[in-house]
């Protein structure tokens, strides 16, 4: 079995949603007293939340990396970051290691493309669907459409992340919000909703909607299991 690479703390709620889905996934997959082997590096994520609101993005790619280069000389055999945010400085991470990157968003997109869609939503901090690291991946090397709720709908979304889920906050109107915004991207044309950041699973499950949800941790995490088991 190969050991997995986890890079979190950003946040660590949904880091130990990562160690568990882990776990579980080996378990799953081996039976009996098997788990998974991780070599985690965990971050405290207020430095690095004041660099991602100062735009120093440089800033983190040297913590971050410094992270990755510990966490490979702990022997883990390939990389997860466990935030989709955070992806925004994976080609600098890739550059100061040796091992590969299991990329969130190509994770992601080999399931879109599975279930043969074309057209998806995208929910995530304001980085995540505005910037191109995440919507020009999906587009450009995976072929997907990928939409995104309008501004103010956007700043909700933001706002929940790291004002509510980061710190372990479940606010049932939080997860109504959510909802509609999910039912909008829908009526866009979205076949399904990408949640693009590793917390919202956390407000929101497939019983709660008929829109098709991908969440992100949970498709990274069964990724890494099948790169671990073979
Ligand atoms: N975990 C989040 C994500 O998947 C948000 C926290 C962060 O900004 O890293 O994007």
């Amino acid at each position: 079995m190969k050991t997995i690479g986890l890079l979190g703390g950003m946040s660590w709620e949904s880091t130990a949603h990562y160690y568990s889905a882990l776990n579980r996934g080996v378990k799953n997959a081996l039976g009996g007293l098997h788990s998974a082997k991780i070599a985690m590096i965990s971050l405290d994520f207020a430095p690095i939340e004041k660099l991602q609101q100062n735009g120093d993005w440089p800033a983190s790619a040297v913590i971050l990396s410094e992270a990755a280069k510990s966490i490979e000389s702990a022997g883990a055999d390939f990389l997860m970051i466990c935030t989709n945010t955070m992806h925004i400085v994976a080609p600098e991470i890739e550059k100061s290691i040796t091992i590969p990157i299991l990329h969130i968003a190509d994770a992601t997109a080999e399931t879109i493309k599975s279930k043969a869609l074309k057209t998806v939503g995208l929910l995530g901090t304001k980085f995540t669907m505005e910037k191109d690291f995440y919507k020009g991946r999906s587009q450009d090397k995976h072929g997907i459409n990928v939409i995104t709720p309008k501004q103010t709908e956007r700043e909700i979304v933001h706002n929940v992340i790291m004002k509510e889920l980061c710190l372990g906050k479940i606010e049932p109107s939080s997860k109504e919000k959510y909802l509609q915004i999910i039912e909008q991207l829908a009526q866009q044309g979205a076949e399904a909703v990408i949640l693009g950041c590793t917390e919202i699973g956390m407000l929101v499950s497939q019983e709660d909607t008929d829109v098709i949800l991908l969440d992100t941790t949970a498709i990274h995490s069964d990724k890494a299991v099948e790169m671990a088991v073979g």
